[in-house]
């Protein structure tokens, strides 16, 4: 396989990088940070801007203190910043804050969701629990199948689309999977479901802080409907994300939350709800987390997406190249496969289980990595061959080991030299495996 190494400076912009940790032997070494499709650190400028405003920080939206306009004209410019960032039409569009990914699915589930009529939504396989979970019990959900490999069939995609037709109310895809790092189509799919007249939702948790993104114009087939992500995968704080739709969709019914900020006019027994986005955004808002996000988008635009995109896959082609070496290691999905994939590798090593995998390379070297189903035990359990019935059996034996893998994931932060640490560390693992 050809990759071609960078240098770059990108190293410093986050913070914690030369953190030292302490290792089961009592020696120190710079922590190594494999996991950043979880959670990834923040950018020393987030902070820097979180610092330059919290003496303006007051609450929004209704003051009339100096400090309150300038918070409120800072809070909805951000808006804008993400809308220019993931290219919404920004006429059409509307940008709703929220905690995270999790929520703005929720939000949307219910949003969606016309009683007693239980429409159709498309899932897949290769789902985040989140979504797939919130539209279990408000409407009929059917998954569209994977290939050997772990890749969405576009050719299952197509068949359900045949199957349910006009009932269907939304097709809800992950932009990249956080367990395989795929990348899905979503252009191509965009174009498929509105010849069938549904509508598009893109999970873009593991998608927008790694490559560049366009939800198109509205006019075009290839537009994205809805756009969720979360700012603690993109180095900004937790407690902060994002859910972009068509402003008329979230002007219709009652939102999910109610209360404070969301109204125009109250009484007894009349409500007139505000306009979106302040309807869908009860309470008073994390102000402190939108700008950190707004500083954060900011920053990758300097950056450059395509920079970060071509970072990112070297750092993946040059981990794939190395880690193959090692004896007993198995990959998961297409082996050859570096196209179209973000920053995520899966993989086990023979005769080890996953979470003794993690703790060892934690405890030993400082190399932190996720272990386990990532919260999409669906797409992990058909990776590993593991039908549903055994599932089942599983859980009513807890002498049975629950299945997994080890998962690493990069940042734009990382570099070769850690990736070299990881190889050495499991070159000595399965050297000493039973
Ligand atoms: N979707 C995907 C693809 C994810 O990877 C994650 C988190 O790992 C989520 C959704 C949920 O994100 P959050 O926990 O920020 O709501």
């Amino acid at each position: 396989m050809n990759f071609v190494k960078y240098k770059t400076n990108f190293r410093n912009l986050v913070v914690g990088v030369n953190t030292k940790i302490p290792l089961i032997n009592g020696s120190y070494v710079t922590a190594i940070n494999f996991d950043n499709a979880a959670t990834t650190p923040p950018f020393v400028s987030v902070l820097q801007e979180i610092i330059r405003f919290a003496p303006w920080y007051s609450s929004i939206h209704r003051g009339t203190g100096y400090k309150s306009q300038f918070s409120s004209n800072l809070y909805e410019q951000s808006r804008d910043v993400i809308a220019r960032f993931v290219k919404a039409d920004p006429k059409k569009n509307t940008v709703i804050f929220v905690k995270n990914t999790t929520e703005a699915i929720n939000k949307l589930a219910y949003r969606f969701c016309e009683e007693g009529k239980k429409k159709v939504v498309l899932s897949t396989c290769m789902e985040h629990h989140s979504n797939d979970l919130p539209w279990r019990d408000k409407y009929k959900v059917d998954y569209i199948d994977i290939d050997e490999c772990g890749r969405l069939s576009m050719e299952d995609l197509e068949r359900k689309l045949r199957k349910y037709k006009d009932s269907i109310a939304l097709v809800a895809v992950t932009g990249a999977s956080n367990v395989t790092g795929y990348r899905n189509p979503i252009h191509k799919i965009a174009a498929l479901v509105h010849q069938y007249h549904g509508k598009i939702l893109v999970d873009g948790a593991q998608l927008i802080p790694h490559v560049p993104f366009d939800m198109k114009p509205d006019g075009s087939p290839e537009h994205i409907d809805f756009l969720v992500f979360s700012a603690h995968k993109m180095y900004a704080p937790f407690g902060i994300g994002v859910l972009i739709g068509p402003k008329s969709v979230f002007e219709q019914g009652v939102p999910a939350d109610v209360g404070g900020g969301t109204i125009e006019i109250v009484t007894h027994d009349f409500i007139r709800w505000a306009e979106p986005p302040h309807k869908e955004e009860a309470g008073s808002p994390n102000i402190i987390g939108v700008v950190a996000l707004a500083a954060a988008v900011r920053m990758l635009e300097s950056i450059g997406m395509e920079n970060v995109e071509r970072y990112e896959r070297s750092l993946t082609d040059y981990a794939l190249c190395r880690i193959r070496t090692v004896p007993g290691l198995r990959l998961y999905g297409n082996k050859e496969d570096c196209q179209d994939r973000v920053a995520i590798i899966p993989f086990n090593i023979e005769g080890m289980p996953h979470d003794i995998l993690a703790a060892i390379l934690s405890y030993e070297a400082g190399i932190a990595v996720r272990n386990g189903c990532f919260c999409a035990q669906p797409y992990v359990q058909r990776l590993l061959n593991i039908p549903g019935e055994e599932v089942k059996k599983r859980i009513q034996d807890p002498k049975m080991d629950h299945p997994g893998m080890v998962r690493i994931s990069f940042g734009i932060y990382n570099h070769y030299d850690e990736i070299n640490v990881l190889v050495q560390m499991l070159h000595k693992i399965a050297a000493h495996r039973d």
